[in-house]
């Protein structure tokens, strides 16, 4: 029965996972609450930025001809005419051979080219007193240096932060059109699993997955709608897919491999969901599905606690980033040392648990689909691509870093 599912490499699963993904429709929302959502549009500069030349320093606005030739031993004397604090509008021409007192953000006075910062300068009543000749430009922060009036400023897919809210409200913008964020819905199953606080009874656990992956999702920059949770039996398990109605995008957990008693496929078929059943050939992680239920993906994850979160973070973070419509929906990946010898199974992509630092990866002591201490406390996932079953010490792995801190 196993053997009938598709053995699929790692790198095909989560190409058929990003192309179940069509990011959602736009938005316009108020710019600061835009952080972390994905930009649906190019935001085109209507202005330039800065809008107009102005000083970069507190100093003095000059003509930078009429500095040439100054030395220590030879300074230049020039009368200061008038004093330019940032936000003045009446700016007053500088004739030549004088200087004004500027502040910085001051417009840069007509007639100046340069602005020479007050450390250099000597105060002798009512003249600026300069011992270095300057060149034109100093001083100054030119109007559309940084952004062109007409140029494109941010681009759509890119995901807004400070800084893009930075620049969007330098230029005057006052919402952005973003993709709407993905909502998520979240189903485990199975007879074992109880609330935390609960009494367990013998042969119970707690449901550890399904806050755990709430987290994930959060983390990953997106809202939960509902957190479910299903007995093994078809129809508690219909029951609470039902309440899934109006996700974005529904996750289940555990249920997904072949045993008699995992009826996620029944109950998913039973919905009229399409299904793709696969065996990933990986570890931690293996037992995958990817179904549609009308325009909505469904991604069932395995239930062994490190395979349910390390499956998320391969397929399900980048479906759902994708839904968001981010361009970049990648962690970063660096490439690191091994400090020791990791065994794996020869045929499968290994994702090793482990710290990452400074060049060097570190894996966890135990490396079990179940061994959660593999994934606390550390940083990285080392993949390891199908091939030889010992990886010695030294040995070169890219390493996927997950510690970096997300918007959401
Ligand atoms: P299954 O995929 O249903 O065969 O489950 C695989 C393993 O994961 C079993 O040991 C389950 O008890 C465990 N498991 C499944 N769901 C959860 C959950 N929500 N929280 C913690 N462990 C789980
Ligand atoms: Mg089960």
């Amino acid at each position: 029965m196993a053997s009938a599912e598709p053995l699929l490499s790692v790198q095909e699963a989560r190409a058929r996972v990003l192309a179940a993904a069509v990011p959602l429709p736009a938005e316009r929302l108020p710019i600061e609450s835009c952080l972390g959502s994905a930009l649906a549009q190019d935001l085109v500069a209507d202005r330039p930025l800065p809008a107009f030349d102005n000083s970069e320093v507190d100093g003095y606005a000059v003509r930078a001809s009429d500095l040439a030739g100054a030395l220590p031993d030879r300074p230049v004397s020039l009368p200061v005419a008038f004093e330019l604090a940032a936000g003045e509008g009446a700016v007053r021409r500088l004739e030549a051979g004088r200087a004004a007192r500027v502040f910085t953000g001051a417009p840069l006075p007509p007639g100046a080219d340069a602005v020479v910062m007050q450390e250099r300068v000597r105060r002798e009543a009512g003249r600026a007193i300069f011992e270095t000749a300057c060149e034109a430009g100093l001083g100054v922060r030119r109007a559309g240096e940084d952004v062109a009036a007409g140029a494109r400023a941010l681009e759509a897919g890119s995901t807004v932060g400070p800084a893009e809210i930075a620049l969007a409200l330098a230029l005057g913008s006052t919402d952005l059109s973003v993709h709407r964020r993905p909502s998520v819905a979240i189903v485990t199953t199975g007879d074992e699993l109880f609330d935390p606080g609960e009494a367990l009874p013998p042969g119970g656990i707690f449901d550890s997955n399904g806050p755990a992956l709430a987290a994930a999702v959060r983390a990953a920059g997106v809202t939960i709608l509902g957190r479910h949770r299903a007995k093994d039996d078809p129809a508690a398990l219909w029951a609470a897919l039902e309440r899934c109605r109006g996700a974005d995008l529904v996750l289940t957990v555990a249920g997904v491999s072949v045993g008699e008693r995992d009826y996620v496929r029944a109950a998913l078929e039973g919905l009229g969901a399409s299904l793709d059943f696969w065996r990933v050939a990986m570890r931690p992680g293996k037992p995958l599905a990817l179904g549609r239920w009308g325009r909505v993906p469904i991604l069932c994850l395995p239930g062994n606690p490190v395979s349910c979160l390390v499956t998320f973070e391969l397929f399900g973070r980048p479906l759902v980033r994708r839904l968001a419509g981010h361009r970049e929906v990648e962690r970063p990946l660096v490439d690191a040392e091994l400090s020791a010898a990791v065994r794996k199974p020869a045929d499968l992509a290994f994702f090793c648990r482990g710290r990452w630092e400074d060049g060097r990866f570190t894996p966890a002591p135990k490396q079990g689909s179940g061994i959660l201490t593999s994934l606390v406390g550390q940083n990285g996932l080392a993949e390891i691509p199908p091939g030889p079953s010992e990886l010695p010490a030294g040995s070169r792995v890219r390493v996927r870093l997950l510690g970096v801190p997300e918007l959401s």
